[in-house]
């Protein structure tokens, strides 16, 4: 959830035929941009730069932003369109991703910078989205509708249902629930050639092109991870650049492009590994201050000054429109949005916002201290819902819980209403309190282990896992005595 919340997340991509996501899910093109003159291609990207921009943030660091920006102007520079104005932008998303817009826009989020363990890679990451702003590579489609998440999908658009016209938006969002998996690759041909082309440029430039290979492995240690993850919580896994259904270490297509760069190679290339990571070093990891912080089953966010519990070992997701949390049996769903400037009372509000006759109860109360109203209500297809609306420094929060059936609505009423009712303002003192995970290297003494780190790490019960990606190190890696490992705290 951003400040302000209002997004059109869902709007922007359905706009945007022109969006070139690279980590994951291959879909169809749907244009091929050499049908455009390069000027068309400049003001596409640059019209599409401004929206990204809006939608995504800039990581907030001068600094790192100097340092991707010259290791990607190395890279351009030595690429088949030096002439173009690129611009390397980190945008403030902990979601795992990297992507091009035609004219030379490349984005990096810190969330895969964090994955990342040497300038190598990061130039890797770099270099495959050059790729395809050289080659040209059409267009990209998003989908609302990959395996992952279905249930929440469903439990979505069910709440979206109704809701109604506004609710629309959240129906489409259910995009939004993809979170990194939101964007398509180009598929294996283009993914491919963009691999080849950045393994080019990483040679050209003076790294040693295998960083490519590294960086898809990166990848795919996150969707291995994942699957992991996903059983534990009972979904079904994400794919990152799903395309590469074997591991990188065994892809041979791959590892042909690359070992073609060798050519352009220099001996003894550097990977700058230190200078990464004193660059990288109190880089913010998870979510950011100004998008809210989960710790445990509470959502706290400073700026906006709130603070609610979802129900014990609820799966939270925080969304730039929305905060939403899943039963563990993914029957159940709340979500947190809001709107800013309601007009008339809360029970005006929510009679209007949920589209209540005068049957309908609505009920008028304080919540913490705040003026509220609290609405029982069923949707269009007769599954019962029950939220609060609770206004707070010229904003309605409105919290909603929609069960699959009666049956598990019953089961989790209280529970939902009990995170309805811990709904409240923060302290001056606990905003300021409000601090966001940042990343932090240690050097390994020499019995230090990965689980030891885990057991002061609040990474939660995956901490180990988490340690290991970071460092580069998954599956089964320990810290190498003298080895900078990084840690996050
Ligand atoms: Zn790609």
């Amino acid at each position: 959830m951003k400040v302000p919340a209002i997004l059109r997340l869902a709007a922007l991509l359905a706009s945007l035929f022109l969006f070139a996501g690279c980590a994951v899910n291959p879909v169809t093109g749907r244009q091929n941009f050499t049908l455009m003159s390069e000027a068309e291609e400049m003001r596409t990207g640059q019209k599409a730069d401004v929206d990204i921009r809006k939608e995504y943030g800039i990581y907030d660091s001068p600094s790192l932003q100097s340092y991707v920006n010259e290791v990607g102007q190395k890279l351009a520079q030595k690429s088949h369109r030096p002439q173009l104005n690129y611009h390397f932008t980190v945008v403030d998303s902990p979601q795992i991703n990297a992507f091009a817009l035609p004219g030379g826009y490349v984005y990096i989020t810190r969330g895969i910078i964090a994955y990342l363990n040497s300038e190598a890679e990061l130039a890797a990451v770099l270099g495959h989205e050059i790729g395809h702003v050289t080659a040209r590579h059409g267009v990209q489609q998003y989908t609302a509708a990959t395996a992952a998440n279905v249930g929440t999908v469903i439990l979505g658009v069910l709440l979206s249902q109704y809701i109604g016209p506004a609710g629309q938006q959240l129906g489409q969002s259910a995009l939004g629930i993809m979170g990194n998996v939101l964007l398509s690759g180009y598929g294996r041909e283009h993914e491919l050639e963009a691999d080849r082309l950045g393994a080019e440029y990483l040679a050209r430039s003076g790294y040693d092109p295998q960083a490519m290979i590294k960086v898809i492995g990166v990848l795919k240690n996150q969707e291995l991870f994942d699957i992991e993850v996903a059983a534990q919580e009972g979904r079904e896994p994400r794919r990152y650049h799903g395309i590469f259904a074997t591991h990188p270490d065994n892809d041979t297509r791959l590892h042909e492009v690359v070992d073609d760069a060798k050519q352009f190679a220099v001996a003894n290339a550097n990977d700058h590994r230190a200078e990464f990571l004193r660059q990288t070093e109190g880089m913010i990891f998870g979510d950011s201050s100004a998008h809210g912080i989960i710790r445990g089953n509470t959502f706290q966010h400073g700026e906006l000054g709130f603070s609610v519990t979802f129900p014990p070992n609820w799966r939270i997701r925080n969304q730039p429109d929305k905060v939403q949390a899943i039963s563990p049996q993914n029957d159940a769903l709340m979500e947190l949005s809001l709107v800013e400037n309601p007009r008339g009372s809360p029970a005006d509000f929510a009679r209007q916002r949920f589209h209540l006759g005068v049957t309908n109860e609505v009920s008028t109360t304080a919540i913490n201290g705040l003026p509220a109203a609290l609405v029982t209500a069923s949707t269009r297809d007769g599954r019962p819902l029950t939220a609060g609306v609770i206004y707070h420094n010229d904003q309605a929060f409105v919290l909603a819980g929609v069960g699959a059936s009666l049956t598990t609505f019953d089961q989790h009423h209280a529970e939902i209403s009990n995170a309805i009712d811990s709904f409240r303002a923060l302290t001056t003192a606990e905003r300021k309190s409000i601090k966001p995970l940042a990343l932090r290297t240690i050097t390994a003494s020499r019995d230090l282990t990965y689980a030891e780190l885990a057991s002061q790490s609040p990474l939660g019960k995956n901490a180990e896992n988490y340690l290991r990606l970071l460092n580069g190190q998954y599956p089964d890696g320990e810290p190498v005595p003298g080895q900078i490992v990084k840690i996050v705290k």
